[in-house]
C-alpha cells in the first residue's frame, strides 16, 4: 500500500532526527511539512525561505536519499516556503546565548564581550596586529589597490566607498583591509570597527534568524563607522543573506559610512549576486591585487627579514623569490619553512639548504606536475599519524583520541588550502563553523605551549605539502 506524502516525511523525520543533531533537527527541520506530491516529487513546506535554503543546502541530498529508501522508490524533494519572510521567530529553538564565531565590533565604544579564555586579544579586536600600512610592501602588483586604501584610512566614507578589493589567495587583501581598520582607529576617537567574513556574517544572521534577534542584528551592523566584510565572494547564491546585506549596505552608505569589500573576482564574476548588488559593488572603487613580480617578491622578503629579525643573504632572497612566485603567503611559508629546516637540522641557512628544504614547494622545471593535495588525504594522513580511523574524525564521537587529530587535520587543512570554514566543517561530518574555528585556535595554542606537539604538527604539515 503506498503511503501518503505526510507518512513518507514523517518517517523521513524520524530517521533524519537519528543523523543530526537535536538542535539543528529542531531548528531546520521540525517546522517542515510534506503538503503533497506531484509525479516523483514530494513537495515540503518549511517556515521560511532561509529555511529552504539551508535545509536544501545542508541537508537536501541526504533527505532525498532517505525520503527515496522509506517510498522505495526514487523521489525528488521540492522545498516551499510557508511565508514569503525571511526571518520568522522560531520560539521553539533554545537560545544558546552569544557563542563563537561571532564578529568583533571594535573600539572603545564597544560593548561586545567577545571571547573569553582565548589568546590575548590583539590591540584593535578582531584585526590582526601585524597586518598593518607599515608592514605592507607597496608593489606595481598592488599599488592602486594599496593607494585606495590610504585613501580610505584618511578619510572614510567619503573618498571611495565602497572599496572593492580583489585577487587571488594570499596576495594581501585582507591584510590592507585590516591596515584600514587599524588605521582609522588609531585616527580617531571612538569609531566603530566591525571586521566580518562573509560565511560569519551568514553565520550570524542565521543565529539571528533562530533566536529571533534579527531586529538586533541589524541594529548591529547598520551602527559601525567601518565595516569590513572579508571574502565577498561566498556570499553567491544565498538569496536571503544578499538581502539583508543590500539593506545593510544601504543603511550604512546613506549614512555617509565607510565599507570595505575584499573578494577572490571582480563585481561582475560574482556567480549568483544579485545584479544591484553587483552594481552598489562598483560604486566606489574595484582594484585589483595581483601576484608580486620579482623585485616586489624580494621587498617584501627583506620586509620580513626586517620585522623579525632574520638574518637571510641576498643569495637565499633571490632564491626564494625566483622559487615561489604565485602569492606572498607561499613566500612566508617559504621563509618559516627554511627556519624551521634549518633549527632542526642544526645547519646554517644557504642556497643548497634552502634548495633541500623547498623541495616539493618550488617547481622545478621538467618534474612531473605532483597530485593535488585535498582535504581529504590531509585527513587521511593526519589520522594515520595519530593511529586512528580517517572516519572516525568525521564521527560525532568526542574522545580524546578522536579529538585531537580532529583539531590538527583542521589546522592542516586550513593552512595548507586555505579551505573555507563551511567546507572544513563539512569534511568532518558536517561539522559548524565555530567549531572549526575553536579547534583551529586550540592547536595554534598548543603548538605555542608544547613544542613536541609543534614539532609533530609541522611535520606532518611538511610531508603534506611535498
Ligand atoms: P589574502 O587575503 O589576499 O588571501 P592575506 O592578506 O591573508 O591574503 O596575505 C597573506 C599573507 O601575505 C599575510 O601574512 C600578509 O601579511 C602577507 N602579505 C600579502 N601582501 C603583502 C605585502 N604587499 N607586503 C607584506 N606582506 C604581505
Ligand atoms: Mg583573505
Amino acid at each position: 500500500m503506498e503511503l501518503t506524502p505526510s507518512e513518507v516525511w514523517s518517517k523521513v523525520l524520524l530517521l533524519a532526527k537519528e543523523r543530526m543533531p537535536e538542535q539543528s533537527f529542531r531548528t531546520w527541520l521540525a517546522g517542515s511539512e510534506a503538503v503533497g506530491l506531484s509525479g516523483n516529487t514530494l513537495l515540503v513546506e518549511a517556515p521560511s525561505n532561509f529555511h529552504v535554503e539551508w535545509i536544501e543546502d545542508k541537508y537536501g541530498e541526504d533527505l532525498t536519499e532517505i525520503a527515496s529508501r522509506v517510498a522505495g522508490r526514487p523521489v525528488a524533494l521540492d522545498f516551499q516556503s510557508t511565508t514569503t519572510t525571511d526571518a520568522p521567530p522560531l520560539p521553539e529553538v533554545e537560545l544558546s546565548g552569544p557563542s563563537s564565531g561571532r564578529s568583533t565590533l571594535t573600539g572603545q565604544a564597544t560593548d561586545e564581550p567577545g571571547e573569553t579564555a582565548e589568546r590575548p586579544r590583539p590591540k584593535h579586536g578582531s584585526l590582526h596586529d601585524r597586518y598593518t600600512f607599515d608592514r605592507f610592501v607597496v608593489g606595481n602588483n598592488n599599488q592602486l589597490a594599496a593607494a585606495a586604501s590610504r585613501a580610505v584610512a584618511e578619510n572614510p566614507g567619503r573618498t571611495y566607498n565602497p572599496l572593492f578589493l580583489y585577487g587571488g589567495v594570499g596576495l594581501g587583501k585582507t591584510h590592507l583591509m585590516h591596515a584600514v581598520g587599524h588605521e582609522i582607529l588609531n585616527r580617531s576617537s571612538r569609531p566603530k570597527v566591525a571586521y566580518i567574513t562573509t560565511e560569519e556574517f551568514m553565520n550570524e544572521l542565521v543565529r539571528s534568524i533562530q533566536q529571533a534577534t534579527t531586529r538586533e542584528f541589524r541594529q548591529r551592523f547598520r551602527q559601525i563607522d567601518l565595516l569590513l566584510v572579508d571574502d565577498i565572494h561566498f556570499l553567491e547564491r544565498k538569496d536571503s543573506t544578499q538581502e539583508e546585506f543590500f539593506h545593510t549596505f544601504n543603511a550604512l552608505y546613506d549614512a555617509g559610512k565607510q565599507i570595505v569589500l575584499t573578494s577572490d573576482r571582480p563585481p561582475k564574476e560574482l556567480p549568483g549576486v544579485e545584479d544591484r548588488l553587483v552594481s552598489r559593488f562598483e560604486w566606489g572603487l574595484v582594484a585589483d591585487i595581483k601576484a608580486p613580480d620579482y623585485e616586489t617578491r624580494v621587498a617584501i622578503l627583506h620586509k620580513k627579514a626586517a620585522d623579525d629579525d632574520l638574518t637571510l643573504d641576498d643569495d637565499v632572497m633571490d632564491f626564494i623569490a625566483r622559487s615561489c612566485t604565485a602569492s606572498v603567503r607561499e613566500l612566508e611559508g617559504a621563509v618559516i619553512k627554511l627556519l624551521a629546516y634549518s633549527s632542526l637540522r642544526k645547519e646554517e641557512i644557504s642556497v643548497d639548504l634552502a634548495r633541500t628544504a623547498l623541495r616539493g614547494v618550488i617547481r622545478e622545471t621538467g618534474g612531473s606536475e605532483p597530485a593535488r593535495l585535498t582535504a581529504q588525504t590531509i585527513r587521511d594522513r593526519t589520522a594515520a599519524e595519530w593511529g586512528v580511523k580517517s572516519e572516525g574524525l568525521a564521527s560525532k564521537r568526542r574522545t580524546r583520541d578522536l579529538t585531537e587529530p580532529r583539531q590538527v587535520a583542521m589546522y592542516l587543512i586550513k593552512e595548507l588550502l586555505d579551505e573555507s570554514l563551511v567546507r572544513i566543517g563539512g569534511t568532518f561530518g558536517g561539522r559548524d563553523h565555530s567549531t572549526v574555528i575553536h579547534s583551529i585556535r586550540k592547536v595554534e595554542e598548543r603548538m605555542d605551549a608544547d613544542e613536541a606537539f609543534a614539532r609533530r604538527v609541522l611535520r606532518l604539515k611538511d610531508e603534506l605539502d611535498r
